[in-house]
């Protein structure tokens, strides 16, 4: 039977040290961390070998005084807490007493410091959590630490270290977070005697993140600033045309400290929702500040995550600013001429969606899109519009009008068709024109307009059905006699499960057994398209998911896909007055430069590139 008995100081400092340093970076961190702390306004880091071989960092701060020293390097010590109510009110980085614990039992550490107003100050070494005596040492005012040989006496960890390239870019990454997190701050930054990163006190946080990210993405950024009750929000969000393939580039500060959170960076990528195809992710830089008793950042030992005391409210408020403030921009996206730049982000999105979401040419003639000859674009003059202010809203009570009048239709007998899009007329003096039967180009006073026909389309109406669910005034067609839909046995009862959903959105479904369910109505919005086909793509999507998304998720997708079905594709010849009635809507509509899966609608060539290229200036 083997005994229970207390661990060796040392091998407790060893498996803390295992929580808080990971590798080099970790240590990096925790550095900064005491020098910020320390209120100094100068950090110098110099770094050799990727961390494994020399730490050292030199601030101007507070320093220590020579008794305590040796304190330093105990576990629990700290200058930054007294009692567990302070707990709740920590106004600085560190508080665990742990870091200088942990790292001086797992390397060769020399700690020197002088207070700037003694004449002289002290150094002391521990290695591997053994502490030398204090001597004198005559530096500058301020604290100087070097790590040496980190892991020197945990070889599985020394094992595990990744090349020098690997692990400068880890510290780069701390380095990088501290100085967007707190600007004013000096800080330089060498990796085996050269200059990684020198960024300058007098650097704002627009300096810094051209310094770290470059022109592309600090020309693309846009300002937010905004409170609420005790809740501030400040900082940059970036143009969707600085997406990326991974959320890196979303930085998040939370009273002056960087933080990962999942929660709030799914509310910056909703409110992106429809700018970025999917599996794309926005760029942001965004400082979140709360009294610090609404927050515990005593959850884990990095400090990496915190807990919220309001977590709800926080999204409500990151999402609602993100999304007012995107709002605000014309996002059509700019076509570049120079071939230097690169071209807008038109990529195809990760196939996670039934793959007749993207507008193909081929569409035209794939067997869903039999009837796809006709464009359901339908043009119906109401004169006066225009003049009438927000012309889609009097547009839409034209059609509200007739709203309640569910038209009945017999199955399969699509001649009786209803027109369910009303559009307003031209605007007098548009100039545009079809080109292969796919693109609109017109003029306007910022330059040449290139619009996607469908992607235009698509987010027009996805707009409409939105705002008409919302109202409950989805127009709806009825089938006089149901029509007979085989599906699955799986796919069947996936439908009849998400029946309410379904209705919400025009789909009347029974049950009819074995695997057939009766479709019993349809939106009016597919006008002459196939409402069974539609039906199975949508059938499709939804027995796709292993996991049904949430409610929201699930209407929105729904929607974008009705969209996309009821639009105009590309390879459908328009009328001119379908073009212009297109055209008009733009004007009208929310959000009309992305369609709802994130594509560019439109692309701007501008009239001062067009004149520069042409050497008219
Ligand atoms: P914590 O930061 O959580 O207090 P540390 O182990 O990181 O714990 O540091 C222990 C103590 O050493 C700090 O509370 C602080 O008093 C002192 N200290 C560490 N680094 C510095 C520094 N660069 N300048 C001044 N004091 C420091
Ligand atoms: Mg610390």
């Amino acid at each position: 039977m083997p005994r229970i008995q207390l661990l060796p100081s040392l091998v407790i400092t060893k498996i803390a040290a295992g929580e808080v340093i990971e590798r080099p970076a970790s240590v990096v961190k925790e550095l900064l961390e005491n020098s910020v702390d320390a209120g100094a306004t100068r950090i110098d880091v110099d770094i050799e070998q990727g961390g494994a071989e020399l730490i050292r960092v030199v601030d101007n701060g507070c320093g220590i005084l020579p008794e305590d020293l040796p304190l330093a390097f105990a576990s629990h010590a700290t200058s930054k807490l007294a009692t567990a109510e302070d707990l709740f009110h920590i106004g600085t980085l560190g508080f665990r007493g742990e870091a200088l614990a942990s790292i001086g039992g797992i390397a060769r550490v020399t700690l020197q410091a002088r207070p700037h107003d003694q004449d002289s100050g002290a150094e002391i070494t521990c290695e591997g959590g053994k502490l030398s005596s204090a001597r004198d040492w005559n530096g500058a005012p301020g604290t100087r630490i070097e790590v040496r040989h980190l892991f020197y006496n945990t070889p599985v960890r020394r094992k595990f270290l990744r090349s020098p390239g690997t692990e400068m870019g880890h510290i780069s990454e701390i380095f990088t977070r501290l100085a967007l997190a707190k600007p004013n701050l000096h800080l330089t930054l060498r990796h085996n005697g050269k200059d990684v990163y020198e960024v300058p006190g007098s650097a704002g946080l627009l300096d810094r993140i051209g310094l770290f990210f470059g022109p592309e993405v600090r020309d693309k950024l846009y300002p937010v600033e905004r409170c609420q009750g005790p809740a501030m929000l400040s900082g940059f969000i970036a143009d969707p045309a600085c997406e990326r393939g991974n959320a890196k580039m979303q930085y998040l500060f939370l009273n002056g400290r960087w933080i990962r959170d999942r929660s709030l960076g799914h509310a910056l990528q909703e409110a992106y929702r429809g700018l970025l195809m999917t599996g794309r992710f926005a760029t942001a830089f965004l400082f979140l500040d709360l009294p610090p008793d609404q927050v515990d950042v005593n959850v884990h030992p990095t400090k990496a995550e915190v807990r919220f005391r309001d977590g709800h409210a926080l999204y409500s408020f990151v999402f609602g600013c993100v999304r007012e403030r995107l709002r605000e921009e014309k996002l059509t996206a700019r076509l570049f001429p120079t071939s230097t730049l690169a071209s807008p982000q038109v990529q195809e999105p990760k196939s996670n969606g039934p793959n007749w979401f993207q507008a193909r040419p081929e569409e035209a003639s794939s067997p869903l899109f039999s009837d796809a000859g006709l464009p359901p674009v339908t043009f119906l003059p109401s004169p006066g519009v225009k003049n009438q202010g927000s012309g889609i809203r009097s547009q839409e009570s034209e059609v509200g009008s007739q709203r309640s009048e569910v038209r009945d239709q017999v199955a399969g007998n699509q001649e009786s068709h209803y027109q369910p899009w009303v559009y307003s007329p031209p605007q007098a003096g548009v100039k545009a024109i079809q080109l292969y039967d796919a693109y609109l180009v017109l003029e306007t006073p910022e330059g040449m307009l290139v619009i996607d026909q469908h992607a235009l389309h698509e987010r027009i109406l996805f707009e409409q059905l939105k705002r008409r669910i919302r109202e409950g005034t989805l127009e709806i067609q009825r089938l006089l006699v149901p029509e007979p839909v085989e599906l699955s046995a799986e796919q069947a009862a996936r439908s009849l499960e998400q029946r309410d959903a379904l209705a919400q959105l025009g789909w009347g479904v029974e049950d009819f057994g074995g695997g057939t369910v009766l479709l019993t109505s349809y939106p009016a919005i597919l006008g002459k398209r196939s409402p069974v086909e539609a039906f199975k793509g949508v059938v499709d999507f939804l027995s796709a998911k292993d996991r049904l998304p949430t409610r929201e998720q699930l209407f929105s997708d729904l929607l974008s896909l009705m969209a996309c079905h009821a639009a105009v594709r590309a390879g459908d010849p328009l009328t001119q007055e379908e073009i212009a009635a297109l055209v008009a809507l733009r004007e009208m509509a929310d959000d009309t430069h992305h369609c709802p899966h994130g594509r560019p609608t439109s692309l701007l060539f501008s009239k001062h590139d067009l004149d520069r290229q042409f050497r008219r200036t």
